[in-house]
């Protein structure tokens, strides 16, 4: 049940974490239930599924987390609230183009998951001095991993808790955007702030 996993989200995390619900191929009916159950925090991985939608509640806060495409960064700067995925100059400069106010923005690392995007830890700091530097109106917030598909989610353990360390060595109370139904307990206990969950709210993906 949705409500089980929203109240558990509350107590692990000793109310600083909140979900962000993956809805990414999941209809309105289940977008609705997820706000009737306690979900606040909705997540889109594309800008185009997102204008398709017939609902969108105005009681939910969006959050953008997928692949930032800077040709559609106008219509994410306006239509979400959050961005959990930035990790180039050009998509920063993208989205403080549209008018302000702007998206609380963090930046994907790649602690080491092969394919996916994100920045290295070594080349963090230097982008958010950059970032800070050339696009001081863009709201930094924070730190993103995704780190990769486990049976086992201690593995990623240590993950989250260096997400943490260069979280904390770059903002003041830093947001974390860490952990999915894998491995979200563990991401919890590990400091995470935003856990995105799909799977775990709403079962098997449709599509
Ligand atoms: C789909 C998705 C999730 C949620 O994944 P689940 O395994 O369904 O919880 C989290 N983060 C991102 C970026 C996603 O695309």
């Amino acid at each position: 049940m949705i409500s089980d996993v929203v109240a558990e989200v509350e107590t692990q995390s000793g109310g600083r974490g909140s979900i962000v619900a993956a809805v990414k191929h999941r209809t309105d009916e289940e977008l609705s239930w997820a706000l009737e159950n306690g979900i606040v925090h909705l997540g889109e991985n594309r800008v185009q599924e997102h204008k398709n939608r017939t609902l969108l509640p105005t009681q939910a806060v969006w959050h953008f987390i997928g692949r930032i495409q800077t040709n559609k960064a106008k219509l994410i700067a306006q239509g979400f609230s959050w961005v959990h995925s930035l990790f180039r100059l050009k998509e920063a400069a993208a989205l403080v183009k549209s008018e302000p106010p702007y998206p609380y923005t963090l930046i994907e690392v790649n602690l080491g998951e092969s394919s996916k995007g994100g920045l290295s830890p070594e080349e963090l700091p230097a982008f958010v001095d950059s970032v800070r530097d050339q696009y001081p109106e863009l709201p930094l917030k924070g730190l993103m991993a995704m780190p990769p598909p486990t049976k086992n989610p201690e593995t990623n353990r240590a993950s989250f808790a260096h997400l943490r360390q260069l979280g904390d060595a770059l903002f003041d109370a830093p947001v974390l955007s860490m952990g999915t139904s894998q491995d979200w307990q563990i991401a919890l206990q590990e400091g995470s702030t935003f856990v995105r969950l799909g799977t775990a709210l709403f079962g098997d993906r449709n599509g």
